[in-house]
């Protein structure tokens, strides 16, 4: 299954994502995460990236356009993926539809998770993420048994820097301009299916689920 996850930032398109991962076997491939590592690592990419990001704008269409291509040349992807935070917007998704037609491997499903505006803001500035696994959790709504520790691994949790109120309203602004277009665009193409993303994590992945027909 070759599957795009649309949503506005804190929609849950990450935790649904890790669910699809477990239960499909296939991979998930996220730019944001991509993008973060870079950030760890120190990289060139990595050191420019960080800023774009900590503004909440979106990385240029070139380099992101590059690391998926790269990444979906690999082996694990023979059989499917989960796209989560790429496209971001309409030359992007051209891109992507560009490459997977050469590939002869279209997308299958692209998938809206759908939350209101106002849900989204305590979403995000409760969201922690851990050092080790990148398993989310959020404060408010599905907190770690123990404050500050991931129940997975025992790594440390930390709110990214793009968490942050300043920075999260222009995230939010970025995705009304320029992903939200994508929901029409994947409409016309006849692959959008949506999916409301409220209720518990478990609930909202069954609802999924049915939707993909599984
Ligand atoms: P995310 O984890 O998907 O919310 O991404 C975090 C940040 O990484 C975004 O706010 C952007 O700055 C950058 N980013 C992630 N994916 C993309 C993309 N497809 N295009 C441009 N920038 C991106």
């Amino acid at each position: 299954m070759r599957l795009v996850l649309l949503g506005a930032p804190g929609a849950g398109k990450g935790t649904q994502a890790k669910k699809l991962v477990d239960k499909f076997g296939i991979p998930q491939i996220s730019t944001g995460d991509i993008l973060r590592k870079a950030v760890a690592d120190g990289t060139p990419l990595g050191k420019e990236a960080k800023i774009i990001m900590d503004k909440g704008e979106l990385v240029p269409d070139s380099v992101v356009i590059g690391l998926v291509k790269e990444r979906l040349a690999q082996d694990d992807c023979k059989n499917g993926y989960i796209l989560d935070g790429f496209p971001r917007n309409t030359a992007q998704a051209e891109e992507l539809d560009k490459v997977l037609s050469e590939m002869n491997a279209p997308l299958d499903v692209a998938l809206s998770v759908d939350v209101d505006k106002n849900d989204l803001m305590k979403r995000l500035t409760g969201r922690r993420t851990c050092r080790g696994c990148q398993q989310m959790y959020n404060i408010h709504f599905s907190p770690p048994q123990k404050e500050g520790v991931c129940d997975k691994c025992g790594g440390e949790l930390y709110q990214r820097d793009d968490d942050k109120e300043e920075t999260i309203k222009n995230r939010l602004d970025v995705y009304e301009k320029a992903t939200a277009p994508l929901i029409d665009y994947y409409g016309k193409k006849g692959i959008l299916k949506s999916v409301e993303g409220v209720g518990s994590i478990d609930d909202i992945f069954n609802r999924i689920c049915t939707i993909l027909g599984y």
